[in-house]
């Protein structure tokens, strides 16, 4: 029975559709009509019993003419054909709208979006799951259930990647939408923009007349007052026209400092869902889907091995996989487990190297204090450049066991006294100054993230 329904959806759904809601389903009993049906997570479950448990009580009453029942729960849930029977009842089909096929059209316009980044190279795994459902529920139907849909997540683990995949499947549904994928830094940048070159209303026509607006990493809204203000008209604009939004951030948006309460509230409007790290199975199966891309030929016990050394963060396992990469075509010689084990092991010398932590700290702390990398690593003397230069210099010195010389040449070539003053100056100040205080413990928490 479960075959044959897997065989009708198959022919009923996209492929992401049935990969997404079928393949993740499973059968846990079927007897006296009533079908049991377990799904991983909530939005598995809702979406199962506002769409899809119908179309298989329709597909069953089509093919043999019988009337079953299905019930869906999830893992952690008792079999409800044993448990009390009044928690599950089918809803009404009302809502049945089937995900048709659809192909992704030979034209796609312009829009800002990564071509890699689509549900298609997207691996499922247990962290990343219910974001993924979501992603797909909203590009199917923007607007109309999840609004705002707001991922979080620590860095690496596919929140830009999954948010622009939305914008890919709605442009290929229909190709006429307007999709508008910005960071948070670049709208507040064209927002300013806009003001300095008096096309306010300009700006306000392109950001309030798209059918998506994806915003990622809005934790960079945070001290921007009046970047917050705007944001906050296009976001009612949107919401009211029913046009999707979707915002990513590397916390919950209670979490974010300096947000504006409105926006807060607004931004739980609608669904947030976190991303976790992959487990090893996810890793393994991310780095062949990876290794196939690329057509590279290398053997599974490799692909174990390197996703086994790293158990973070997507973004560097992809690091890790080119380095190794690199390493056989540098060598002409096939990749093997041993091959790969000489690669990483330079890799992981140079991850916990100074040269890398230094260069994420500036990274953090240029981003915190809304700086260019290279105003802080620069030779200008105003307050509001130096003061985050010095506290990048500080937890260089703090959190990398680099020397003095080598931290002041990872800051365009200063000389070590610098480095000494800094590290004194912030010292001194931190006795006093909860700003400072605060600034440091947050970029301290970031940079051990
Ligand atoms: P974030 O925005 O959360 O920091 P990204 O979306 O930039 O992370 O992802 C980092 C890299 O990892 C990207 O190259 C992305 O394609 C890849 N990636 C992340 N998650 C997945 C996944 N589930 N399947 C395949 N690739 C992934
Ligand atoms: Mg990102």
């Amino acid at each position: 029975l479960w075959q044959f329904i897997c065989d009708e959806f198959k022919s009923k759904l996209s492929s992401i559709s049935y990969n997404t809601w079928i393949k993740a389903a499973k059968p846990i009993s079927f007897s006296q009509k009533r079908l049991v049906i377990e799904v991983p997570t909530a939005l598995h479950k809702d979406y199962w019993k506002a769409n899809l448990s119908q179309q298989v009580i329709s597909m069953i009453k089509n093919s043999i003419n019988q009337t079953i029942k299905v019930f869906v729960k999830l893992p952690n849930e008792p079999d409800p054909l044993k448990a009390e029977p009044t928690w599950v009842a089918n809803s009404p089909a009302e809502q049945t709208t089937a995900i048709t096929e659809k192909r992704r059209p030979t034209f796609m316009r312009e829009t800002k979006l990564n071509d890699k980044y689509t549900f298609d190279t997207f691996v499922i795994g247990k962290g990343n799951q219910m974001a993924h459902a979501a992603a797909l529920v909203v590009a199917e139907e923007p607007g109309a259930l999840y609004n705002p849909l707001f991922f979080f997540g620590g860095v690496g683990l596919g929140k830009t990647h999954l948010m622009q995949a939305i914008g890919h499947q709605m442009l290929t549904n229909n190709p006429q939408a307007k999709v508008k994928y910005v960071t948070s830094e670049a709208f507040a940048n064209d927002f300013i923009n806009s003001i300095q070159t008096k096309r306010q209303e300009e700006f306000r026509q392109e950001y309030r007349s798209v059918d998506l607006l994806l915003v990622d990493d809005i934790q960079f809204f945070a001290d921007k007052e009046g970047t917050q203000e705007e944001f906050f008209h296009t976001f009612n604009t949107l919401y009211d026209d029913k046009k999707q939004i979707v915002l990513t951030s590397d916390r919950l948006p209670n979490e974010i400092p300096k947000l504006q309460k409105r926006l807060v509230s607004r931004f739980k409007w609608g669904l947030s869902v976190d991303i976790t790290p992959p487990d090893l199975e996810t890793r393994i199966a991310i780095l062949r889907s990876k290794a196939d891309a690329d057509r590279l030929a290398i053997p599974d016990d490799t692909l174990s091995y390197i996703a086994g050394q790293i158990d973070s963060n997507i973004r560097e396992l992809e690091g890790a996989l080119a380095r190794v990469q690199a390493y056989a075509s540098l060598l002409h010689s096939p990749i093997t487990t041993s091959l790969a084990a000489d690669a990483l092991k330079n890799l992981k010398l140079n991850g916990k190297s100074s040269e890398l932590s230094i260069a994420v700290i500036q990274d953090k702390v240029a981003k915190y204090f809304h700086l260019s990398i290279s105003e802080l690593k620069g030779k200008k003397r105003v307050k509001n450049i130096v003061i985050p230069r010095q506290i990048a210099m500080y937890l260089a010195r703090e959190l990398t066991d680099a020397s003095l010389p080598k931290i002041g040449n990872e800051f365009g070539g200063k000389d070590h006294t610098t480095v000494i003053h800094a590290h004194e100056k912030i010292s001194e100040m931190l006795e006093s100054d909860s700003t400072l205080q605060r600034s440091i413990a947050d970029l301290k928490s970031e940079l051990k993230r």
